[in-house]
């Protein structure tokens, strides 16, 4: 039981909610979301409603601006009687970071995490309880005020919709080194999630799917030369035993993903190091042997192996055709304490009562 009332004809919609078959990651959106407004300085309390009876303008901050943030996080129900939703904190934490830089108002800890809280538990018999599956969370806030002036909007949404999602796929992937465009600047909004920063990434997707590669790997927008994230995932690799990542820089996201792993490899005794990686020397090392294993890490995929970095005219690097066995340890523990298989002993789970 839940302290929020459901209104009949969404607890209708609730209960015939068709699941769009195509379950790829953030496809199958379903229809019934959980909302608050932000209006003369108060949220108001969080409603139950379906997406198609809301209401943004098109003269909107958010889409005229672009004042837009989002979170993505995860709710798992493979061998959990209930749901779990990993390090919901952390993501509320991150979410108000992503709003103080946008110029928006914070939505409280507590606000948030019942939000997706009660999302989950609508739609909990629709979480796939397949291994690799989940049920994705997506918060986000948006300006609602109808004004063409170049200002933040005194209104806000926040709404959560969930996607249930199916086996991201675990084949090796390439990724194309992006050497011309530039996703965000120091001093920019790479490091939150700000809805305008995956726009700009379209066009390098574009271009990386049309060779074949999944998706972009981002360098510094100085020089050009220092490694910093893919498009939705931060970047690892492993040399001479030990596991090795960008350090944080104000360009690009610090993906609860990524920081996981770092803990985890803490728990395994795998010496990890945040240091500048420049990458025609990581491809010189990839070259002589000294390289076989890379990945990425983000709340969509988990772990993902990386087969090659491609290069714009074709030519590729290949790290390795199988996963490589610190990326396959890593990724099994971190899959196992999400999907409730292995102790949560960092206690980043938690269930919704
Ligand atoms: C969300 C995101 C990540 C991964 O963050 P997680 O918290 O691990 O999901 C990495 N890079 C970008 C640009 C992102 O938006």
């Amino acid at each position: 039981m839940n302290m929020h009332s459901i209104r009949p004809e969404i607890q209708t919609a609730i209960d015939t909610t068709v699941v769009p078959a195509d379950k790829t990651f953030g496809k199958a959106v379903l229809p019934v979301m959980v909302a608050a407004e932000f209006d003369g300085g108060n949220w108001s309390d969080l409603e139950v409603k379906l997406d198609s009876e809301h209401m943004v303008s098109a003269g909107s901050t958010a889409v005229q601006y672009a004042q837009s943030i989002f979170e993505g996080m995860k709710a798992y129900r493979v061998e959990q009687d209930t749901p779990q939703i990993f390090r919901p904190d952390d993501h509320a934490a991150r979410f108000n970071r992503s709003a103080d830089r946008m110029c928006m108002p914070h939505v409280p800890a507590d606000m948030f995490k019942r939000a997706v809280n009660l999302i989950t538990e609508v739609y909990a018999d629709f979480i796939p309880r397949e291994t690799n599956s989940s049920l994705y969370v997506r918060p986000a806030m948006y300006g609602t005020d109808y004004s063409l002036t170049i200002t933040p909007s005194e209104r806000y949404s926040f709404t959560v919709h969930v996607a249930p999602t199916v086996p991201f796929s675990l084949d090796m992937k390439s990724v194309l080194i992006e050497r011309e465009n530039t996703r965000a600047a120091v001093g920019g909004t790479g490091g939150v999630k700000a809805a305008g920063n995956y726009a700009a990434s379209f066009i390098s997707l574009r271009r990386a799917q049309a060779l074949g590669c999944a998706t972009s790997l981002w360098l510094d927008p100085i020089e050009h030369r220092y490694i910093e994230e893919l498009s939705l995932m931060n970047f690892f690799y492993v040399k001479d035993g030990k596991l090795i990542t960008p350090e944080l820089q104000s360009s690009f996201l610090p993906g609860l993903t990524r920081s996981s792993i770092m803990k985890m490899a803490e728990y395994f005794n795998i010496e990890t190091v945040e240091e500048s990686i420049d990458v025609n020397a990581l491809i010189a090392d990839v070259q002589n042997g000294a390289i076989i294993e890379a990945f990425s890490s983000g709340t969509a995929a988990v772990i993902s192996p990386i087969k090659a970095f491609k290069e714009a005219d074709g030519t590729e690097v290949i790290f390795g055709t199988e996963p490589g066995p610190i990326t396959s340890k890593l990724r099994a523990a971190l899959v196992d304490i999400q999907e409730g298989r292995a102790e949560d002993v960092f206690g980043w789970m938690k269930f919704i009562k």
